[in-house]
C-alpha cells in the first residue's frame, strides 16, 4: 500500500494551492458580500484545465483521474466553497453523466464546451414534493412525436443562475407504454433557452450568496427526442451513480474549508496575545486545533480512498457515504471552534471563520443529507 501523492496529483494540488492563494482567496470576502459570480476566475479556472482533469483527451479532458479532481476541489474550497461546488455540480456530476450515458451527439454537443470550461453545467433532481425522497419525483415527460413535452418544477437547483450554463439535466417521470407496467424514472437534457422552461428568482441564502441558485420550472417545455440521456427506465439509477461522484466531492469541499478554518486559527492563535501570551500556549486552544488536524487527516484519506477506488473501477457506494458524512459533520466542527478560538472577532464579516461558519451546515444537507448516508452505511451493515 502506498498513501503518497504520485507527481502529477502533486502537480495538481500545487498549481491549484497557488492560485487559490494569489487570485481566489484574496477575493472571497467581496463576493460573498456582493453575491456577484466571479467570472474572471471561472475563465482562469477553465485555462487550468479543472473542469476536464478526469476526463480523457478526446473530449477535451486531461486524462487525469478522480484523485487528481478531488485533490483540485479541495484545494479550491480552501479559498472559497463555491468554486469547489462549482467543480462538483459541473464536473463530478453533469460531465461525467454525459461522459457515461450520452450519445456521441450529446458528446459532441453539450459535454466537450464543459469539459474546456467553455460552460457549465447544472443537474435538477430535487423538487418541492421530492427532497430525500427523490424517487418522489412529479416532473413529467410525455412523447410527442419527435419531442418530449416536460411540465413540473425542480428547485434549489446550483450554477443554473450563472450566464454560461448551457443546461440542466432533470429526472422525470414518463407513464408506462403498456398496462401492468410501472411509470419510470428517465433523465432528460434541457437546454437553457428553451422556451416553456424558466427560472425563478434566485435564492436568497444565508450563505454561498455567489452561487446561482434557482428553481427550474418547465410548462409544456418541448424538448427534441435526442436530449434523452442513458438507458430507457435507468435515469433515476444512472444519476444516484454520478450522485455517488458528488458526495467524494463534497467531502472534498468540507476538507478544504476546514483547511482554511485550521490555517486560519492557527495564525491567529499565533498573534492573539492574553494573559500576556499568545493564545496559542493555552492547551484548551491548542488541543483545539490539534483535534482539528487530526480530523482533516482522517476525513482527507477518506475522500481520497473513495477517489481511488473509483479511478480503480472497484465498488465505492459505502466509502462515499463514509467521506461525505465524516467530512461535512467534521467541518461543521472545525468551523465552530475556528469561530471560538477568534472571539467576538469570529463574529465579523472581515474575517473568514465568520463566513466559514455560515458556510458550512449546507454540506451536511446537498446531494444527500447525513440522515440519508446514515441509511446508506446501514445498509451494508
Ligand atoms: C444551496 C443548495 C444547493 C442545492 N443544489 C442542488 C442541485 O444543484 N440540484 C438538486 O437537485 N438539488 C439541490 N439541492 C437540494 C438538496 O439536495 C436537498 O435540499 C436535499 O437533498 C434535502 O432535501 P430537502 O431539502 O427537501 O429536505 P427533506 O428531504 O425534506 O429532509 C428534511 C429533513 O428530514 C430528514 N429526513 C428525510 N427523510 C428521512 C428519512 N427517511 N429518515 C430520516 N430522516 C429523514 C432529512 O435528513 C432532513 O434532515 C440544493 C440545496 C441547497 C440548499
Amino acid at each position: 500500500m502506498d498513501f503518497r501523492l504520485s507527481e502529477e496529483h502533486q502537480m495538481i494540488r500545487d498549481m491549484t494551492r497557488k492560485f487559490v492563494d494569489e487570485v481566489v482567496e484574496p477575493r472571497a470576502e467581496e463576493l460573498e458580500a456582493t453575491g456577484e459570480y466571479p467570472y474572471d476566475i471561472m475563465d482562469q479556472m477553465a485555462e487550468l484545465g479543472m473542469m476536464g482533469i478526469p476526463f480523457p483527451a478526446d473530449v477535451g479532458g486531461s486524462g487525469g483521474d478522480w484523485v487528481g479532481m478531488h485533490l483540485c476541489i479541495e484545494e479550491m474550497s480552501r479559498g472559497d466553497v463555491t468554486l469547489g461546488a462549482l467543480l462538483d455540480v459541473t464536473t463530478s456530476v453533469v460531465a461525467q453523466e454525459l461522459f457515461v450515458f450520452g450519445t456521441d451527439e450529446q458528446k459532441e454537443k453539450w459535454l466537450i464546451p464543459m469539459v474546456r470550461g467553455k460552460e457549465i453545467g447544472a443537474f435538477g433532481l430535487t423538487e418541492p414534493g421530492a427532497g430525500s425522497d427523490a424517487g418522489a419525483t412529479k416532473t413529467s415527460a410525455v412523447r410527442d412525436g419527435d419531442a418530449w413535452v416536460i411540465n413540473g418544477t425542480k428547485q434549489f437547483v446550483t450554477n443554473i443562475g450563472l450566464k454560461n450554463a448551457s443546461l440542466v439535466i432533470i429526472t422525470a417521470k414518463t407513464k408506462a407504454e403498456k398496462p401492468g407496467e410501472k411509470d419510470q424514472i428517465n433523465t432528460f437534457i434541457v437546454s437553457k433557452g428553451t422556451p416553456g422552461f424558466s427560472l425563478g428568482k434566485k435564492y436568497d441564502k444565508m450563505s454561498w450568496r455567489h452561487s446561482a441558485t434557482h428553481k427550474c420550472i418547465f410548462e409544456d417545455c418541448r424538448i427534441p427526442a435526442g436530449n434523452f440521456l442513458g438507458k430507457e427506465g435507468r435515469g433515476f439509477a444512472q444519476h444516484l451513480a454520478v450522485l455517488e461522484t458528488g458526495r467524494i466531492s463534497i467531502a472534498a469541499i468540507s476538507v478544504g474549508m476546514a483547511q482554511a478554518c485550521l490555517e486560519k486559527s492557527l495564525q491567529y492563535a499565533k498573534e492573539r496575545v492574553q494573559f500576556g501570551k499568545p493564545i496559542y500556549s493555552f492547551q484548551a486552544v491548542s488541543f483545539k486545533l490539534a483535534d482539528m488536524a487530526m480530523n482533516i487527516e482522517l476525513a482527507r484519506n477518506m475522500y481520497l480512498k473513495a477517489a481511488w477506488l473509483k479511478d480503480t473501477r472497484l465498488p465505492h457506494t459505502l466509502e462515499a457515504a463514509y467521506a461525505k458524512l465524516f467530512a461535512s459533520e467534521m467541518v461543521e466542527k472545525a468551523a465552530s471552534d475556528a469561530y471560538q478560538i477568534h472571539g467576538g472577532y469570529g463574529f465579523m464579516n472581515e474575517y473568514a471563520v465568520s463566513r466559514y461558519y455560515k458556510g458550512c451546515k449546507i454540506l451536511q444537507i446537498v446531494e444527500g443529507t447525513s440522515e440519508v448516508q446514515r441509511m446508506v452505511i446501514s445498509r451494508f451493515l
